[in-house]
């Protein structure tokens, strides 16, 4: 369809000139001051939603639309910043002017479709299908028909967190999102989209579910192991990375969920009380990141409620103007589709008004059906024009992506065969594993097993080892993954087939809650191959029927005997986790829901260290847990859910072959009290009432000193930082914080060196803000110079009164090797 590229004159006076005008009198046009009342009158509209008769707003929205002048209501961000306003916005900002903004051939061609479909069949677009998904090859989480007539392709849907959710086709699992974090890489996070991109394309799908950026606001979050962590300039980052790597891919890239979704506990129900400051620099800022630059096609709105500043309590977020249209669409100049969470909204007109452009339907629950959304078009309580923009988005998204012209193959042929590259998978897979895993210990060992330069119990020596016991958590055939849609539904090695006493979803066992992957190379295989002349036996739990089990007293007692004659004893602990898990417990020894977690893991360490002086701890898990064992072992690697090729991956650290580099992109605190939210019973409404003080900025806040502080990671080597300056450019005010590391050791290695902000106290921000690291490799005698900008937006805080964000020149800028190791500063 060469000709739909060419923007013709009338094309665009008809359409795009058309959206323009729209945008300007229509969405532009809801002014703040009235939004509260329409806004809260949208959420009201229950009987729309059953009836199709809803009757609140066709008078108000009309009025609105033809006699309210256009008010400025963007509000740019700080000129020159690195978090660059879109285009059009960009222009006004800069310049003020109302100009025509470039146009997009993109735009032009949706407008064009638009206009040539029937009222159905517009109405075909803003709905996706869960049931007809299910009827595809794959499966998945939804389904859009095409429209021959239109050449527009079907587009299918699946999760895609930690690696394609495809049902019925096997697909790579990685590791956790959160390790993509401790990995601090953002290279690394656009080969992770990459990788599970391809895989999705082989097998059918157009768009991946996978980019979760809620923040780690009580580290107890059943889905923390699918987001990337407690800092939003960290998280948005690699968001907008892998959200790249995936749309290089054409395949169209969600990021979710936005916003307030931050724990499992009455995760649709609840309402998050957030202040709009902290709404601006926590929340909102890893999806403002990744939208800014990197253009995900799809924004996925969450289930909770929100409670803001200056608007009625309890709206959904689905539902809510100030989000989605006033931020969003608005401020940041998203173009591309407001999507819901699976059977998120609860009214029709308050969901699309407030600027949901698609439904992801799920079961009965079905709201954007032709025949409820046409009566509301009719008597006004919609716009046609805003179901125009609704499609315009969804068409121009699969345009920009390339699925409109390249759609994925049609998996619904018989006998279906994706041409998956598995190889290129796993080997992605252990990449992310060895660049994640953080070492968080590493003691001294008794003589002689030291082989490592440092004189360290890690890396161990292959050659001197004669005896080694691995123990616990399925190490000699599995790794833990986390449970839910962050999953792969179809690991290509396969799952246990029975969760065995540990329930991840109330609906009880299937692929959402059996969360053990099995693997080609296990942990233990892989420590064989690492070292070939050692005898390597595996003691604990076998019972594949009943995975999360306690350890028997006969197992401990085995382990034990095992670990006394063994050179080294590696104790294998797991946490599992996953979407709606709402009792998880940081200890490892609290049973969760009256079942299992291998509730006696504590008891296991201790034993086993009580009995070798050279334990080494594996912990597999997606969220931190204590370790009230820390001061009797000799080394601790955090390993998260380490993905099909672990194994291997957890080998190569220990035996040296790569250098631990990871980064913590958690705090890890001593008790659950000691968190910021302190423990304690869910509350159905949180009030996030600790606002900025949120992860790391919380024990600096209130002098707590956790166990391992965020950025905290050891390495085989060590570093040296030095020369540290800053220069300031006139024209903008961007920083530039340029020092020296070097690698001080004998063996090559990789720091990640952190560049935390003070502010004046006047300020009220919390002591420290990351604003920028940078990802090191160096030999040994090797030094080089790294220089981390620091745009005026990262130097600003939100101003609630003005509307905008303000510059507030730093007080102090520290370089550090973790939060809490700062090496230098100025
Ligand atoms: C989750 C989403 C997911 C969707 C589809 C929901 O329960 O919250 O993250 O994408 O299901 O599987």
């Amino acid at each position: 369809m060469p000709e739909l590229f060419r923007p013709s004159k009338q094309l665009y006076q008809e359409h795009f000139e058309e959206e323009i005008v729209l945008k300007k009198s229509i969405w532009n046009a809801l002014v703040l001051s009235l939004i509260p009342i329409f806004t809260a009158a949208c959420n009201n509209d229950e009987k729309s939603a059953s009836d199709g008769t809803g009757t609140y707003s066709a008078g108000a929205t009309a009025e609105i639309s033809q006699n309210t002048a256009v008010p400025a209501i963007v509000q740019p961000p700080a000129g020159g910043d690195e978090l660059k306003p879109n285009k059009a916005d960009a222009r006004k900002a800069d310049t003020g002017s109302d100009e025509k903004p470039a146009v997009d051939p993109a735009d032009v061609r949706a407008a064009n479709l638009v206009a040539q479909m029937s009222l159905d069949e517009k109405l075909q677009f803003i709905r996706s299908d869960h049931k007809t998904m299910g009827d595809t090859g794959g499966g998945g989480a939804g389904h859009i028909p095409g429209l021959p007539r239109l050449n527009i392709p079907e587009l299918t849907i699946a999760d895609s967190s930690t690696g394609s959710g495809a049902l019925r086709l096997a697909s790579t699992t990685f590791p956790a999102t959160l390790a993509v974090a401790a990995s601090w890489d953002e290279k690394l996070s656009y080969d992770y989209g990459v990788e599970i991109a391809k895989q999705l394309r082989a097998q059918g799908y157009g768009m991946g579910l996978g980019g979760g950026a809620n923040m780690v606001r009580d580290p107890r979050s059943g889905r923390m192991f699918e987001y990337l962590g407690e800092d939003p300039v960290l998280a948005g980052k690699l968001l907008a990375w892998r959200t790249k790597g995936t749309q290089s891919q054409q395949v169209i890239a969600t990021i979710k969920h936005m916003v307030g979704n931050e724990q499992e506990a009455y995760r649709t129900t609840g309402s998050s009380a957030i202040d709009e400051r902290t709404l601006r620099e926590i929340y909102m800022l890893p999806f403002e990141i990744a939208v800014r630059e990197a253009e995900p096609g799809n924004v996925m709105c969450s289930y909770n409620k929100l409670t803001l500043d200056k608007y009625p309590a309890d709206i959904f977020a689905c539902q809510h103007y100030h989000t989605l249209t006033e931020i969003l669409k608005n401020e940041w100049g998203f173009k591309g589709q407001v999507q819901t969470d699976w059977k998120a909204i609860h009214s029709i007109a308050g969901a699309i008004n407030a600027g949901v452009d698609e439904e992801e339907d799920y079961e009965a629950a079905t709201f954007f059906l032709a025949d409820k959304v046409k009566p509301l078009l009719k008597d006004g309580t919609i716009l046609i024009s805003r179901l125009d923009d609704m499609v315009r988005r969804k068409l121009r998204t699969m345009i920009k992506v390339g699925v409109m012209d390249n759609p994925p193959v049609d998996n619904k042929v018989a006998d279906f065969k994706p041409q998956t590259d598995f190889e290129s998978g796993a080997a992605v897979a252990q990449r992310v594993a060895e660049e994640s895993i953080v070492l968080l210990k590493n003691r001294e060992p008794q003589a002689p097993l030291s082989a490592a330069p440092n004189a360290h119990l890690l890396p161990l020596n292959a050659v001197k080892l004669r005896k080694i016991a691995v123990i616990g958590a399925h190490a000699n055939d599995a790794v833990l993954s986390g449970g839910g849609s962050g999953s792969t539904r179809h690991p290509v090695w396969g799952n246990y087939d029975t969760c065995g006493d540990v329930k991840l979803h109330q609906n009880g066992c299937g692929w959402w809650a059996v969360p053990w992957a099995l693997v080609r190379t296990s942990i233990v295989r892989a420590i064989k191959d690492a070292a070939p002349n050692a005898e390597v036996s595996y003691g604990g739990n076998s019972d594949r029927a009943q995975p999360f089990r306690p350890y028997t007293a006969q197992e401990i007692d085995a382990a034990v005997e095992l670990a006394k004659t063994s050179d080294v004893a590696i104790v294998v602990v797991a946490q599992p986790s996953g979407e709606d898990v709402t009792s998880l417990s940081l200890s490892l020894s609290v049973v969760r829901d009256g079942k299992g977690n291998p509730s006696n893991q504590d008891e296991l360490v201790t034993k086993v260290a009580a009995v070798n002086k050279n334990t080494i701890v594996i912990i597999e898990s997606g969220n931190p847990i204590l370790m009230p064992w820390i001061d009797n072992v000799s080394a601790v690697l955090e390993t998260w859910y380490p993905g099909e090729n672990g194994g291997p991956a957890i080998a190569n650290i220990l035996f040296g072959k790569t250098n631990p580099s990871g980064k913590l992109p958690i705090t890890f605190p001593k008790k659950e009290t000691d968190t910021p939210t302190g423990g304690g019973a869910w509350s159905e409404n949180p009030v996030y009432s600790e606002k900025l003080n949120v992860g790391y900025r919380w024990y600096d806040a209130k002098s707590v000193a956790p166990l391992f502080e965020f950025g905290f990671g050891l390495s085989y080597t060590s570093f040296a930082y030095s020369d540290l300056r800053m220069d300031t450019d006139g024209t903008d005010g961007t920083k530039t914080v340029s020092f020296s590391v070097e690698n001080t050791g004998t063996v090559s290695g990789k720091e990640v060196p952190q560049v935390y902000v003070q502010f004046p106290s006047a300020a009220g921000e919390p002591p420290k803000r990351l604003v920028g690291w940078e990802k090191v490799d160096l030999k040994p005698g090797e030094k080089k110079k790294v220089a981390v900008k620091i745009p005026p937006r990262m130097q600003s805080i939100w101003d609630t009164d003005k509307n905008t964000w303000k510059l507030v020149p730093p007080s102090k800028i520290m370089v550090g090797a973790s939060s809490r190791q700062i090496k230098l500063e100025l």
